[in-house]
């Protein structure tokens, strides 16, 4: 499916040429990929116009070695006249508002140009100028690669490097269902770069504290309960439990995926308490999705295979809630 379209490419290119404060933002928790395509369009507009990296939360430790990684906003009072300032809005790696948390209203009202490049299904085009969404494609980086390309803009090394870690942290090193050809097409072209690839993967996974290290251990051993009988398993962490482990933001990344190694287990959970509220995860193999049961039963979305959501209730109510859906929702798991 091609999404970038002349007249589409025509007008961004024309809304960077005419902007005098530019904003990017990413979604709430930022992840590899948000931040890797947020610093990719950094990184390449900072050379000629006024760019700020602006995002709703902090950025979790493992990716504070990223190119221009220093020079994000995090989402406070002072920052809100960046935003209202702003004549062009970059809205990246998230399809909805919502998704900025605190920032939400401001963007909803701002009068700025909205360009929005996404790969999450359903995008609310109606906020935006351009959209450029594609679910097909594993990572917002992967359409960076080729929104950069089109808008005639130079790649340097530093965003090829930001690219790559948002292709290698959606795909999981490039093995999930996501990773297609163009993901291979545009790794295959940073390959040409001279940034050392293993450098980013061994930033990304060899950087582990002691703690989070044992946190993992301990929600191995005694947190994650597995129903063989739906091909489902879930893990759920209080806060008070991962302080043990001098809990610091980010340490509990892909815990979700872990019960996917299990043979036989398609379908994971991970709950955890964060911020005043129980946040969601869902991650499954194969044509089961997850974020149909996100959408309609935790108040969230995403990815067919990659999905979450939120509840303000108390965790061991959310859980008790997943554990009785199971029986309804993973009949497609369920074996005759
Ligand atoms: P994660 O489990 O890594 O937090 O999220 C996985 C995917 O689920 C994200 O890439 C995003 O697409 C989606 N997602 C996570 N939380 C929410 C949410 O609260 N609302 C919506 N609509 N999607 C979410
Ligand atoms: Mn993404």
């Amino acid at each position: 499916m091609e999404i970038f379209l002349n007249n589409l490419i025509e007008k961004s290119k024309s809304a960077i040429e005419s902007a005098n404060k530019i904003v990017i933002t990413a979604h709430l928790n930022p992840d590899g990929d948000a931040l890797g395509s947020s610093l990719a369009l950094y990184n390449t507009l900072k050379e000629t116009k006024e760019c700020k990296v602006l995002l709703p939360n902090n950025i979790p430790d493992t990716f504070k070695w990223m190119p221009g990684c220093n020079e994000i906003l995090i989402w406070g009072e002072e920052t809100t006249q960046i935003l209202q300032d702003a004549d062009l809005i970059f809205i990246l790696d998230y399809n909805n508002a919502s998704r900025v948390d605190k920032m939400q209203k401001l963007l909803e009202e701002s009068k700025a140009k909205k360009i929005m490049i996404d790969h999450h299904p359903n995008p609310q085009t109606e906020l935006c100028d351009v959209v450029f969404s594609n679910p097909e494609a594993a990572a917002t980086c992967e359409l960076m690669y080729f929104f950069l390309k089109k808008c005639g803009l130079k790649i340097s090394e530093d965003a090829a490097t930001c690219i790559y870690t948002g292709l290698v942290t959606d795909t999981g090193c490039f093995q999930f269902n996501c990773t297609g050809q163009q993901t291979f097409q545009v790794a295959s072209e940073l390959a040409t770069y001279k940034f050392d690839r293993s450098e980013v993967i061994h930033h990304i996974y060899d950087s582990y504290s002691e703690g989070r290290m044992r946190l993992e251990g301990y929600v191995l051993s005694n947190k994650m309960v597995v129903f063989p009988e739906y091909q489902t398993a879930y893990i759920s962490l209080t806060m008070a439990e991962a302080e043990k482990f001098d809990y610091k933001v980010g340490d509990t990344e892909g815990f979700v995926n872990l019960p996917l190694s299990i043979e036989n287990v398609k379908f994971s959970a991970f709950f955890m308490e964060r911020d005043g509220l129980i946040r969601c995860s869902f991650r499954s193999k194969g044509d089961f999705k997850v974020n149909t049961i996100a959408e309609k039963h935790f108040n969230g979305g995403g990815h067919d295979n990659a999905a979450g959501g939120k509840s303000y209730k108390p965790l061991d109510e959310v859980v008790k809630r997943f554990v009785n859906l199971l029986p309804k929702v993973t009949k497609k798991l369920q074996k005759k």
